[in-house]
């Protein structure tokens, strides 16, 4: 590591989650042209280079130059996994300082419209919310991911993608691990590089956050004004139960949670996606479905319900088939648009919920 004049540890910037702007001035005020930050950008953010010393059109000394006073945060792939049906590739990588996250990718190959590839990343290497049906959760609370750790995420899945006969990302989810509306700095800088024109250019209409409801921050990001796509994992119409399988609920009510979608919807023009885990006994019933109707109607809103995956630790499970039909019968009486979530990648744990470090 570089050390000053003083004996003080020079840090090294980190390139990989700039925006073209922002390395434009980087390299102009280090004596070396503007146009070598749009060449920077452009290597890492649409070509992949996960090495300075692939960025082959740049001159040797501005190499040398970013060898000794850059970084790029690149992750390593320690595992690949792919589902039996082809359809869903998991990769467990490695962080700088050691640390693991996963990252999956879900294939859809459609006769009537266009393939999609979407890409479910991380924000967090383990996450501080808790809630008790969650593999995440298990790791207890890590670190924040920097803006290039997370674009990096997509990068790779593009790489993933194409291996198996798709062109790009098409869709991009952060429902990975962690909390991303406890990372907003990052989770805003992280959007602004894969949206920019010169680099993966993924349109903000085909990118969603999913969060556990911090009603706070939902404001925060509606005043971004950006047509982002918004999920709030609901799990409950009930604050009591709510709370007890999310401990974030003590703090954001589901009315206060409301009001800030509401304000979102306004703001960005986008319609709020509910998000429903079923949990076999829990939130199953017949009055459980009537109270979620009853809550939403009216509301113009996506409802996804989920059907538990198993996490082993955790002990709660999906309940059964016909269970999922009724339960969703019900809700689509109340005016609602209902999905039902189609399990991916339960084969190599890639599903909702199953992501975690495996340190
Ligand atoms: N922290 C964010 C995003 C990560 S989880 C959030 O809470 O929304 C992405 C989605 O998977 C959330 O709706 C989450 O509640 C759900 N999920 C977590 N564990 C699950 C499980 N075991 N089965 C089904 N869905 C689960």
């Amino acid at each position: 590591m570089p050390v000053c004049k003083k004996g003080m540890v020079k840090m090294k910037t980190d390139l990989s989650s700039l925006l073209p702007e922002e390395l434009r001035i980087w390299s102009q005020s280090r004596g070396f042209a503007a146009y070598r930050g749009d060449q920077i950008f452009h290597w890492l953010h649409q070509r992949g280079a996960a090495d300075f010393s692939e960025m082959t059109n740049l001159p040797r000394d501005l190499r040398q130059f970013l060898d000794e006073n850059a970084v790029l945060h690149y992750p390593k792939v320690l595992k690949r996994q792919e589902s039996a049906a082809k359809d869903t590739v998991k990769l467990l990588l490695e962080l700088d300082d050691g640390r693991q996250v996963e990252m999956a990718l879900m294939l859809y190959t459609r006769q009537q419209s266009k393939n999609r590839a979407t890409c479910c990343i991380s924000s967090q290497t383990g996450c501080a919310i808790g809630c008790a049906f969650c593999a995440t959760a298990l790791a207890g609370p890590g670190r924040n991911l920097l803006p290039g750790e997370m674009t990096a995420q997509v990068l790779l899945a593009g790489q993933e993608a194409r291996k198996l006969g798709f062109e790009q990302i098409t869709n991009l989810v952060y429902m990975g691990m962690g909390e991303p509306l406890l990372n907003l700095a990052a989770l805003r800088q992280s959007i602004a590089i894969l949206n920019h024109p010169q680099g993966l250019n993924i349109g903000m209409r085909r990118i969603t956050i999913s969060t556990c409801g911090l009603a706070p921050q939902i404001y925060k990001i509606a005043d971004w004004g950006w047509p982002l796509g918004l999920a709030l994992s609901l799990h409950a119409a009930n604050e009591g139960l709510r709370r007890s399988l999310i401990p974030a609920a003590k703090t954001n009510s589901l009315r206060s949670l409301l009001a800030a979608c509401s304000y979102y919807r306004e703001k960005t023009g986008q319609r709020v996606t509910y998000e429903y885990a079923l949990f076999a006994g829990i939130n199953d019933d017949i009055g459980a479905a009537h109270a979620l109707g009853r809550l939403l109607a009216g509301r113009d809103a996506l409802l996804n319900i989920i059907p538990a995956n198993s996490v082993k630790e955790t002990g709660f499970f999906a309940p059964k088939g016909e269970i999922i039909k009724v339960f969703s019968e019900i809700l689509s009486n109340y005016n609602l648009e209902v999905q039902v979530r189609e399990p991916r990648g339960l084969d190599i744990d890639a599903a909702c919920g199953q992501l975690r470090s495996r340190d």
